[in-house]
This record gives C-alpha cells, structure tokens and sequence, in this order.
C-alpha cells in the first residue's frame, strides 16, 4: 500500500500537552491522522497521512443515519528505555475485521494497516506521553460514507486512524469502583451486535449508565438478555471474578465484546499455573459468594483501566461489598505483571509487544 504524506510544516505543528494531569480522556488529538477509502469495484485507496482535521461528510452519508460503522481501540506506550511500542495491536485489526463481517463493511488487511499505523505513530511520535502510566490512545474507525438515504449496504467507506494523549487511568492509585446491575436494560441480545465494537452498542447503553451514575454508581453490569440472570460484562470492560480461589470469567457467547486484555488476563494466568475458566456465571452465584465469602474478588478488564477493583456490586436496590473495598492480590498481580509488559518492565514471555 502506497501511503501519501500531506504532513504539517513546522509552524503549523501543535505542542503537546506538558502534562497529562487534568487533561481529560480522549479530548487531545496529535497532529496528523491517517485516512483511507474504498470503492466497490476499487477496493481501498488514497491511503494518506494528513492533518487531523474535520471529515468531509455529506449530511447524507449512511454513518449518519444507520450507524454502518465499526472502531477499536488500543494504545502505545513508551517504555522505561524510551522505546514506544504497541500492544499485540495485530488483535485489534482482527477484531476490527470480526466487526465488520457482521456489519457488512469492508475488510482490512492487518500487515497493511499496522505498518500504516506505525508510519502515523512515527510521525506523531513527539505525542506519545512518558509520564508514569500515560500512553497515545489509537483510535481506528471505518465508516459508510455513500451519500444516500435508503437503507442498504454502503458502497462507499472511510477508514481512518487518530491518536490521543491519555493520562493514567488512576491518578491516585487504584480506586474499587461502584457498579450498578441492570436489571431494567439489556446491551445485547443472542444473534446480535454484542461481540461487535460498533457505535450503536454504545449509544444504547448511555442511559442505563447515566441512570446508575445518578444513584452514585460509575458503570453497570450487564446480564444476558434472555433469562436476565447470567452475567455478561461492565459497560467497556470483560468482569472476572475469583470464586475459591479459580479465577472465572463468562464465556464468550456472542454477545459479549472479546476483550484483549481479557484474552490476556486468561492466557497470563494459565501461564502462571492458576485455575482459570471460562463459563456462565449467574448473579445469584456471586451474591450468594459475596456473602459467604468464597467470591474474593470482583474486577474489570480492559485496554482503557487495564484492571478495574470493584468494590461494590449493586443489584435491586441492595448494596454488596467485595474483598472490604480494597483491590486483591490477584486483580493487583494482573495489574502489574500487564502494565508492566507494557512499559517494557517486565519480561514478555508470549511476545505481545510489538516495536514501532
Ligand atoms: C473495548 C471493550 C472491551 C474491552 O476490550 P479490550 O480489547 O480489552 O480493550 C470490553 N467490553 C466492551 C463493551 C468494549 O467495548
């Protein structure tokens, strides 16, 4: 794939934040992004690395209407040598193309667009965080851009990649959250979009999260759509539990989102030679353990938190502590064994970083 550089010239460059602190999450983008098209009949072409800058959309494009799009969501880090590295970013491509099967957009070809995205990140390498605990937060998105409004499949895209500076996701070490059952909403049903990393998802789930966010919750806990009973996962996060001493987490059934760092969390503690599982859990199962003890941790999984404690599960009303409210052994040793790969401070026994 041929890549045309547009780049901005030295006066029109932007700084770079000095510091994270008190920037806010995804609302800082770097200087260039990367864009490409596709056509039926063309396939994709003008790949370009360019300014970041608005689209170009007409108010007829089918994004804006019937939401044919798909994302994903990674990071790059910087390690302690000063190397800036990605993680196993070949994931993301390949989830990004499982989300565009179902939602009958184009296919990429991972090599090519990983090398695209390592050209971008070179360029805009000036924007990649060292503080503790930052990173450059990548944004892959393709979106239906054919300017019609009947309903139908697109036949025209753009793909394009941005990059945002992001501080640590805990400022002030790890703080358990509070997280809400939804007993009233569900996210996603058998047959469905669930798996998918696709805008509508997302927009669908924004006001059971704000009604728990009014009750003092930060995030809900889906169970399935059907019986209402088995867990399924945190707002942008796969759950784990730890349920006599085996760590479990529920399987993938469709209409939960295959989490990366779920995948990791999973492979890292077969690795290490704990018990680890993945199946259906019920809500009662971890009520019920919550108060006779044998479910010892509760935490979340995913690229944004790496690992998020939960502290308080809330189900019809009633409050349910977890582990007195403090992060555990194994939520904290995922923590940091992951973390740690990535900032190049630990060793990285599968090769999941990848260099830029
Ligand atoms: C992105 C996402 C996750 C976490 O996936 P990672 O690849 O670990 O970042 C979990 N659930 C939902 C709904 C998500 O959108």
């Amino acid at each position: 794939m041929e890549v045309k550089f547009s780049t901005r010239s030295a006066e029109q460059l932007k700084t770079p934040p000095a510091s994270m602190s008190g920037v806010v999450f995804g609302t800082v983008f770097s200087d260039h992004m990367f864009c490409m098209e596709w056509e039926e009949g063309k396939g994709w072409h003008n790949a370009e690395i360019k300014p970041y800058g608005p689209l170009m959309l007409e108010p007829s494009s089918m994004v804006l209407h019937y939401a044919q799009m798909s994302f994903e969501g990674l990071k790059a880090y910087q390690t302690d040598s000063g190397e800036h590295v990605l993680f196993r970013p070949r994931e993301n491509f390949k989830r990004m193309n499982r989300t565009s099967l179902r939602m009958c957009l184009p296919e990429l070809d991972v090599e090519e667009v990983l090398t695209a995205l390592k050209q971008l990140l070179r360029l805009d390498s000036g924007w990649v965080p060292n503080e503790a605990g930052t990173s450059l937060y990548i944004r892959p998105t393709i979106l239906a851009t054919e300017e019609a409004i009947g309903l139908k499949v697109s036949s025209k895209y753009l793909f394009y990649i941005i990059l945002s500076p992001v501080g640590p996701y805990y400022s002030q070490g790890f703080n358990p959250v509070k997280i809400m059952v939804s007993d009233k909403y569900v996210r996603a049903v058998p047959g469905g979009v669930g798996f998918a990393k696709t805008g509508g998802n997302y927009a669908a789930s924004n006001l059971a999260e704000k009604e728990a966010k009014e009750l003092g919750y930060t995030q809900v806990l889906w169970l399935d759509a059907v019986e209402r009973r088995y867990i399924e996962e945190v707002g942008a996060m796969n759950i784990f539990f730890v349920i006599n001493d085996e760590i479990v987490t529920p399987q993938l059934t469709g209409s939960i989102l295959p989490g990366i760092t779920r995948m990791s969390v999973l492979e890292l503690g077969k690795y290490w030679g704990l018990k680890v599982k993945e199946g259906r859990i019920t809500i009662d199962e971890v009520l019920n353990g919550l108060k006779d003890g044998t479910v010892s941790e509760v935490f979340g999984a995913g690229t944004a938190a790496v690992i998020s404690p939960v502290g308080t599960l809330s189900y019809k009303g009633e409050d349910y502590q977890v582990s007195d409210v403090e992060t555990g052994p194994v939520a904290m040793r995922f923590y940091e064994h992951l973390t740690g790969i990535q900032y190049g401070k630990e060793a990285d026994p599968f090769d999941w970083v990848e260099s830029i």
